[in-house]
């Protein structure tokens, strides 16, 4: 393989697991190899370089992949059986936290690269062209890999992601994020100011600022000092064109007084927030490592509330952390009660190799982790309910962000993040417009556009099935 311009098209297909934060560096590996050649394809049979990008949170990461990767050395030998060759790439936090696994169970994978090294991918294709083994890099280099990256290329549409930082220092005992990711890490304000304006130039309204912990935001301004994540707002409010800001995913412990004033002063800032909380009870937030209590959690949420009253929140929920109790669990049900959450997700625990909690003692059995999610989940999906049925009869700018999924239909998200579909027509796409709420349902609004002499009919539609 070469690394000029001239190489010929090869087809690149990426299959990404998890967060935002994977599909975001999908698209920037995509990015960093057009130029020597490679154009994304729809699968992966025939493909000429096949990248997963892997997550580390979710039960059975690794099965997954190894299964995976099963079929593809059968799609890999095929290739080679037609005279072509297929370059096989592990990336992400599987591949950060198990490369020496990975090689030893499945060589024909030809690459291991963790998150940190992407900027580093032409290079290793072209080594992997020469070399007998895998290539694997899976360090945390000193060097800031925005600097290596080329401008983000592909345009997102209406709505875009833009990592601003990376990494966590937490150590919360379930997780294995500073493991696989490294240590906190920001990207200067210049570069996401710059991103941030490429992103509105071709196209994108809302823009969504990704980190692991993203509000622990540090960056470099452009006076050499450190900017938190309050500032970095405001100065993305005033990029014309970029109608919507929000951020993801927040650490209780680094909500400051900026970032609470940003959300009064700036209606860029969308009224919705999600902020993990993990568990009610101090006992299991002091096990769990998370470096605050319930207090300081509602104590948070209140003063959010202060500062925009229509903020309305979302955040995640362990059931049944080693040593949670069913008074401890009975804490969580109560914390939720007095936040009242428009969406939350919910998983029961399950031990991640590597950390803490996984070989804690007084795992919680089986049948009592069940019964505490399915009591959990039971009180959440009720508050959601509530939430989606509080806007029926407001009237709320939406952003329109493609078309519906039936003829004639447009769809596009309240400032809660909620899917609001209507019937109109398809050049309302890229644009606000008020909408009233007629109908809402398990996990989406329906309604009609409220400005204009011919208000568009009601048409609601069937659930869309869970992203
Ligand atoms: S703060 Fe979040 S990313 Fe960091 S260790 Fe805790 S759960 Fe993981």
């Amino acid at each position: 393989m070469t690394s000029t311009t001239a190489t010929p098209r090869k087809r690149l297909f990426i299959r990404t697991w998890g967060c935002q934060m994977n599909v975001y560096d999908s698209a920037r590996m995509a990015d960093v190899l057009a130029p020597i050649g490679y154009a994304p394809a729809e699968t992966p049979e025939g493909a000429d370089m096949v990248i997963l990008n892997t997550c580390h949170i979710r039960e059975k990461a690794t099965e997954k992949l190894f299964s995976e990767l099963g079929r593809l050395r059968e799609a890999k030998q095929a290739r080679r059986a037609e005279g072509g060759e297929m370059v096989l790439a592990v990336a992400g936090c599987v591949a950060q936290a198990e490369g020496a696994e990975i090689t030893a169970r499945a060589p024909w994978v030809d690459i291991v690269l963790g998150p940190q090294t992407y900027h580093k991918l032409p290079e290793m294709v072209a080594r992997a062209s020469r070399a007998a083994g895998a290539v694997i890099e899976t360090d945390f280099p000193a060097e800031d890999k925005f600097d290596h990256l080329p401008d983000a290329a592909a345009p997102q549409g209406v709505t875009a992601f833009l990592t601003v930082q990376e990494g966590c220092d937490k150590f919360c005992s379930f997780c294995v994020v500073p493991y696989t990711r490294g240590a906190e890490f920001s990207r200067p304000v210049a570069g996401v100011l710059a991103e941030a304006r490429r992103l509105v130039a071709a196209g994108a309204r809302e823009v969504t600022l990704l980190g692991q912990n993203v509000n622990a935001y540090h960056g470099e301004g452009p006076e050499g000092r450190s900017w938190g994540l309050g500032r970095l707002l405001r100065a993305l409010a005033e990029i014309p064109g970029l109608a919507r800001l929000r951020y993801t995913t927040s650490h209780p412990r680094d909500v400051d007084d900026d970032l609470i004033a940003a959300h009064r002063d700036l209606p860029q800032l969308m009224p919705f927030l999600h902020l993990p909380v993990q568990s009610g009870s101090d006992r299991v937030l002091q096990a769990m490592n998370r470096g605050h209590t319930a207090a300081d959690f509602l104590r948070i949420v209140d003063r959010l509330r202060e500062a925009r009253p229509d903020l309305a929140l979302s955040s995640d929920f362990i059931a049944g952390h080693p040593g949670e109790t069913a008074a401890d669990f009975e804490q969580t049900m109560d914390l939720v009660r007095r936040v009242g959450f428009a969406q939350a997700f919910s998983f029961k625990y399950s031990a991640r190799p590597g950390t803490p909690a996984a070989g804690a003692p007084f795992q919680v059995a089986e049948a009592d982790k069940d019964a505490r999610l399915q009591a959990l989940q039971a009180l959440l999906r009720e508050q959601q309910d509530a939430f989606n049925r509080s806007r029926v009869g407001m009237t709320f700018p939406v952003l329109f962000t493609g078309p519906g999924r039936h003829p004639g239909q447009v769809a596009g998200r309240s400032p809660w993040l909620q899917p609001v579909h209507l019937t109109g027509p398809l050049s309302l796409i890229g644009t606000e417009a008020p909408v009233t709420v007629l109908a809402a349902h398990p996990n989406s609004l329906s309604g009609l556009l409220a400005a204009g002499d011919a208000p568009y009919d009601v048409q609601p539609e069937e659930e869309p099935a869970p992203a």
